[in-house]
């Protein structure tokens, strides 16, 4: 199965910050700390990258721990908007945690299903800008996924 390449990863610094804000945020809506929580959060900041829910279970933190748990904590980080769903190509839903301070756009391969970040800045910010102060906009974020064939792909015979 094709791999994600040069993953974003937070440092264990932040992350424990990131990690302690998160689980006081859940606490107000009723949802625990547990190990597994807190490795799921864990994993999901040491790549900040978009997982299918099956890569998730493979990841070396949670391939040991119970999948349907796995998969049951996703959905709740979801519905907390802990975590966002991104719909990438045929392949399905990935599932990424939101970050106040940064967020990535992707490339997409058609052929092989590779998911890497976008290289560039984002230059959709400034149109979300725009559209907060002309328009009354609030809290805008986007998703953003270039499909096309990836180099690798191209360079097969
Ligand atoms: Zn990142
Ligand atoms: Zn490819
Ligand atoms: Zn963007």
């Amino acid at each position: 199965m094709a791999e994600s390449h040069s993953d974003c990863s937070v440092p264990t610094e932040e992350s424990e910050k990131i990690i302690r804000k998160i689980v006081n945020q859940l606490r107000e809506t009723g949802m625990r700390k547990t190990e597994a929580l807190e490795e799921l959060l864990q994993t999901m900041l040491d790549h900040h990258r978009p997982f299918l829910l099956s890569e998730l279970g493979e990841m070396p933190g949670l391939k040991n721990r119970d999948q349907a748990t796995i998969y049951r904590l996703v959905m709740k980080l979801k519905e907390a908007g802990v975590v966002r769903q991104l719909s990438l190509g045929e392949r399905g839903n990935y599932f990424q945690i939101n970050l106040s301070d940064h967020h990535h756009d992707y490339l997409l391969c058609r052929e092989c299903g590779m998911v890497t970040e976008v290289p560039v800045e984002c230059v959709l910010h400034e149109v979300e800008q725009k559209l907060a102060a002309r328009h009354g906009w609030k809290d805008l974020t986007h998703s953003l996924a270039f499909q096309g064939i990836c180099p690798e792909c191209l360079a097969k015979p």
